[in-house]
């Protein structure tokens, strides 16, 4: 009987292994709500692969580890994910045969679901605690079904000696697994976000900058559409940190990311390139760029930025350029805009420009 129990523990593990991975998201008590149950139901499936290798007692009553996934995703998921798990638990078992151990074990699993439901809500939320008492609840409503269905008190004694301690033990290391696994879940993410932003504005930085500025190039070229490239930078940032210090600048800096992240068009994308000078990426051809552009301006221009109790004012120059009607690939729409952006400047500042094939010989 161990030796069958420490095997339904290794396909525990294993499944837990396989839906952590698996499912999309880490499943949180905020998760949307069809994404608990979908986790439930996940769980509830592999306690319907425990009950498939589960331990045959007596005249078809079975025994196994079937509560620990409802167990680990009540804790997660709370009263929905227990209940989805709870459910497909109770009526996967009149698959198994033994009709009135079938009922009681349905009922067992409505009882089961809502107290680990309920253990979830008021429990403080330590996770092997939590758990460990989630276990002991469900298992004391397991004996209760045993006792009810195994006739030889021999078996039913054999059993639960051997049901409690694996069933401890193999809550425990599941919980374990599913940490692991939501944590290099999390930090996946976490080094996929800091690998494509920028860490002061938030914004996309310049490597994917790169990134997407080719992949919106193939876009384009597919739908024949236009594909322009804002490079803008601040007008004598210098004196800026040079009156307010490097903090105060970077005050400023976080705070324009903000206000280009506030009104980036739906289908624009905007980077900060390096140090102050930043870019978008717009689905938009000369016209609907130049438009854009000079409203960033005037709202940049007229943004009061405010830095040690002062409000202190910026402007940017702009220079533009467009595929494929001003550029031919992704290296000119680049440098024409950066001759663009150093004609602004040449210009006096505070001012867009379009970039025009002349430009090319003053530089
Ligand atoms: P203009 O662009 O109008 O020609 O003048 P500028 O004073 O802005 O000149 P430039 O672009 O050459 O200098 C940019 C300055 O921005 C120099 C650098 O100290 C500062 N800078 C670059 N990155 C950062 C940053 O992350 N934080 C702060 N505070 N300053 C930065
Ligand atoms: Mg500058
Ligand atoms: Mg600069």
């Amino acid at each position: 009987m161990v030796k069958l129990f420490i095997a339904n523990s290794g396909i525990l593990i294993a499944g837990f292994y396989l839906i952590s991975k698996f499912l999309p998201y880490t499943i949180h008590k905020q998760s949307p709500l069809h994404m608990r149950l979908l986790a439930g139901a996940f769980c509830g499936l592999l306690s319907l692969v425990l009950m498939f290798f589960s331990i045959p007692l007596e005249h078809g009553v079975i025994a196994d580890l079937r509560h620990i996934p409802l167990v680990i995703i009540s804790y997660y998921g709370g009263m929905p994910s227990a209940l989805a798990a709870g459910m497909m638990m109770g009526a996967g078992r009149f698959l198994f045969g033994n009709v009135s151990a079938s009922i009681t074990s349905f009922f067992i699993s409505l009882i089961i679901a809502i107290g680990c439901g309920l253990m979830s809500r008021s429990l403080k939320q330590h996770l092997l605690m939590t758990t460990f008492w989630m276990n002991v609840y469900s298992m004391c409503f397991i004996s209760l079904a045993l006792f009810i269905n195994v006739r030889d008190p021999d078996i039913y004694i054999e059993t639960l000696f051997v049901l409690w301690p694996i069933s401890i033990v193999s809550t425990y290391i599941a919980a374990h697994i599913c940490k692991d696994i939501r944590q290099s879940k999390h930090l996946l993410q976490h080094y996929k976000t800091w690998a494509t932003t920028d860490f002061l504005t938030g914004l996309y930085n310049v490597r994917q900058f790169h990134t997407l500025l080719h992949e919106n190039m193939a876009q384009v070229k597919k739908k024949n559409g236009c594909l322009s490239l804002i490079l803008f930078d601040i007008d004598r940032f210098k004196s800026i940190n040079d009156l307010y210090g490097h903090d105060g600048g970077d005050i400023i800096l976080r705070e324009l990311g903000e206000l280009v992240r506030s009104i980036t068009p739906k289908h624009g994308l905007a980077f900060r390139n390096g140090g102050e000078e930043f870019s978008f990426l717009l689905p938009s051809c000369e016209q609907g760029a130049f438009q854009f552009a000079e409203q960033l301006r005037t709202t940049i221009e007229h943004h009061p930025f405010l830095l040690q109790k002062q409000t202190v004012h910026i402007t940017i120059s702009i220079g533009i350029s467009i595929f494929p009607t001003l550029a031919a690939n992704e290296a000119d729409l680049f440098k024409q805009a950066d001759i663009a952006l150093y004609e602004a400047k040449k210009q006096g500042r505070n001012r867009t420009v379009m970039y025009k094939k002349e430009y090319l010989h003053e530089t």
